[in-house]
């Protein structure tokens, strides 16, 4: 698949741009938009026969997910990667979540994220190294992927020798049939290095680049240098939160847009459940389930929705469509194997999201084809308090 990028217009007020994704000649996009993720995808895979029945249609075009980019990613480090190449059998394990997503999307765009902890990097300061970054390399190439990732060895290895890395390894993701190479920046590098290396991958004409999303209060230089950006490159931001924080339930997915970013991905780690002195999984209850709420572009427990709204959903996505808060919280607590409980509603909750996370992008470029994005930040409440204690963003 290929894939063209024509930046169409830039917000003046903050670094917001709409920009037209082309990947073939009768599918195109706009951005900013989010990809859909792996664990997304599995979401909606094991709630899709009852949302299917619920609605009273066959599957088909009207519950699809209209997400063009898809993210598949995986946890790395060194300890693991070295057991890929030297262990036999780890490698072909690990292929295979990766290999089912790929499989399960054959016409949209699939960009692999390689995640690395920020401690890990960091604080360890550990040096991935030329022979770890070929077994990514090939370990992209035999899940089927055709868009491979490339990570730097170390976020602040100098200007030369990332040139020099990014360089063998391109040609060696080449040679084994990739379509393209995405150069993925850490976030968290050195401002002066950051700029030095992404000028470097506009200059060599890479399509898309790829970002490890780091605190954005943490790195306000990277961030600010970004938001200048007025490149056709497709700039995609990995590994975002959820949420900004527990008291500010802001829905992260919606921020780094304001900062240049096209298109946003979420990377969820898995959580082993809470359990009480006996071994049993606590759950927390029906009304503490989180669900996004595309007005206040907030995550808001169930109990606070009905606080602020009353009983309406107030959204038409396939998961909401004709049921109240009652008979969401009822219907979505239960799935068609007949489990049942807080942690069956977050599922259905997340896929909600997807939706309407994905509609509400389209709510937002509106507003910057209109210069007006600030207007949009200040009319919805979760996002104006995140924007509000981090004015240096404006
Ligand atoms: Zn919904």
């Amino acid at each position: 698949m290929t894939i063209r990028i024509k930046s169409e217009v830039k917000d003046e007020d903050t670094g917001a741009r709409v920009v037209r994704v082309r990947l073939s000649s009768s599918n195109s996009f706009e951005t900013p938009t989010r990809s859909l993720t792996s664990t997304e995808h599995n979401y909606q895979v094991e709630t899709m026969d009852k949302i299917v029945s619920s609605l009273g249609l066959g599957q088909g075009p009207s519950i699809a997910f209209e997400n063009q980019i898809v993210q598949a990613s995986k946890s790395h480090d060194l300890l693991q990667l070295q057991r890929f190449l030297k262990q036999n059998g780890v490698f072909h394990q690990a292929q295979r979540s990766v290999t089912g997503l790929v499989n399960a999307y054959p016409n949209k765009f699939i960009i692999y994220y390689p995640a690395f902890t920020a401690k890990m990097l960091y604080d360890e300061n550990n040096v991935i190294g030329i022979e770890n970054l070929k077994t990514l390399v090939d370990f992209q190439v035999n899940c089927n992927l055709k868009n491979i990732s490339i990570p730097e060895s170390h976020p602040n290895q100098s200007f030369d020798h990332f040139q020099q890395d990014l360089q063998a390894l391109s040609k060696r993701a080449l040679a084994y049939g990739a379509d393209i190479v995405i150069p993925y920046l850490d976030m968290g590098m050195e401002n002066d290095l950051f700029e030095a290396k992404y000028e470097h991958l506009i200059d060599c004409g890479f399509p898309i680049i790829g970002a490890a999303y780091r605190k954005y209060s943490e790195h306000y230089p990277n961030y600010r240098f970004l938001q200048q950006r007025d490149d056709d490159v497709l700039l995609v931001c990995s590994g975002v939160d959820r949420y900004w924080r527990s008291n500010y339930t802001t829905s992260f997915m919606h921020v780094p847009n304001f900062w240049g970013f096209d298109i946003t991905s979420l990377y969820a780690r898995s959580v082993p459940p809470k359990k009480d002195k006996f071994g049993n999984v606590i759950r927390k209850s029906i009304d503490e389930v989180k669900r996004f709420d595309a007005d206040s572009l907030g995550l808001v427990t169930l109990s606070n929705h009905e606080q602020m709204y009353g009983t309406e959903l107030r959204c038409e996505c396939p998961v909401c469509q004709g049921k109240d808060i009652t008979q969401f919280k009822q219907e979505c607590s239960v799935d068609s194997k007949g489990n049942k409980g807080s942690h069956i509603l977050d599922k259905f909750c997340k896929v909600h999201e997807i939706y309407a996370s994905t509609s509400e992008f389209t709510n937002e470029r509106r507003y910057i084809k209109q210069n007006d994005a600030k207007t949009y930040i200040d009319s919805h409440e979760f996002l104006k308090v995140f924007f509000d204690s981090n004015s240096q963003s404006s």
